[in-house]
């Protein structure tokens, strides 16, 4: 028999209760958050955005510090310390958004609506029900940041709440860390944890931000993939050349691309084998040149290796 583990969980029993009961005062908070700019470049609006989650934190009776190098945008951190805990988890969410384009919204990006249906659908505007009132779950709340990813805040700081009113009690200590610069490739969070350490030592990160699944499925992932980009310029022929004198056997740079990136992944989809610089060295030296200083072919013996 599945049994949904929500159901069997009083800490998910509760906070799905509270969050019936409080969806408007919920929402009032989550609009305000969206309703300041959360671009990671604009400076004022980002340490605006660092100041109203700290208010937010406190509101919550807990204190919150805002932490950056110089140059970087502030990290709100706060803790609970649970008396008797062995462990520590540490919560992670961002509170700025990718750079957007104005015109290419439907309503103005940090004027928060709700709709009734998604804008593709013919979603209408819609007033926020009235306290007491449940929401449409079909409804949307239009604006930057919705989901990706001050929804995390707010459904933490809302878990909070509802944990508190159920006088459930914490197995653990508890760390925030609310990023301000994840949609600029969090360009300062090493240095600032470098800096930092003790504000974000925990024995987990749960990292609150990625997509739900299109079944709407909540989901506890291991591992988090990162993303590397890079350029490859490839080198050919200057002019066209006549396949009958190098068809065959002059450096193709579309076969040679095709063959970089096939190499990349197995058939299965994993990458492939990261051969270290000693093996490398090993199957082909680079040292091994003729006496004109081009690579000999096949390689001479080298006599550093
Ligand atoms: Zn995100």
């Amino acid at each position: 028999m599945r049994i949904d583990a929500r159901l069997a969980n009083p800490a998910a029993l509760a906070a799905r209760q509270w969050r019936q009961q409080h969806e408007r005062a919920i929402v009032d908070e989550f609009v305000a958050l969206l309703a300041v700019p959360n671009v990671s470049s604009d400076k004022p609006n980002i340490q605006r955005n660092a100041e109203l989650i700290a208010k937010m934190i406190e509101a919550r009776n807990l204190t919150a510090t805002l932490v950056s190098v110089p140059g970087g945008n502030p990290i709100v951190v706060s803790e609970i310390r649970t008396p008797g805990a062995t462990r520590t988890i540490g919560l992670y969410a961002h509170y700025d958004g990718q750079p957007l384009d104005p015109k290419e919204w439907a309503s103005p990006p940090f004027e928060p609506v709700l709709r009734d249906r998604p804008v593709e659908d013919g979603g209408r505007t819609i007033p926020l029900p009235a306290a007491g009132t449940r929401f449409d779950p079909q409804s949307r709340l239009y604006a930057r940041g919705s989901g990706d990813d001050k929804a995390s805040i707010v459904a933490m700081l809302t878990a909070l709440d509802a944990i508190e009113a159920a006088g459930i009690a914490m197995k653990s200590n508890i760390r925030f860390a609310f990023e301000g610069e994840e949609e600029a490739n969090s360009v300062n969070l090493e240095k600032t944890i470098a800096e930092n350490k003790s504000l974000f030592a925990a024995d987990a990160w749960l990292i609150c931000d990625g997509p739900v699944y299109q079944t709407r499925q909540q989901s506890l992932i291991f591992g988090a993939r990162g993303v590397m980009a890079f350029e490859v310029t490839l080198y050919g022929a200057r002019t066209e050349l006549h396949s009958g004198h190098y068809g065959n056997w002059a450096p193709n740079p579309a076969l040679e691309l095709a063959r970089l990136l096939s190499s990349m992944k197995t058939d299965s989809g994993r990458s492939s084998e990261r051969r270290s610089p000693t093996r490398r060295r090993s199957r082909r030296c680079s040292s091994a040149t003729s006496g004109s200083g081009r690579p000999t072919n096949p390689p001479s013996r080298c006599t550093t290796c």
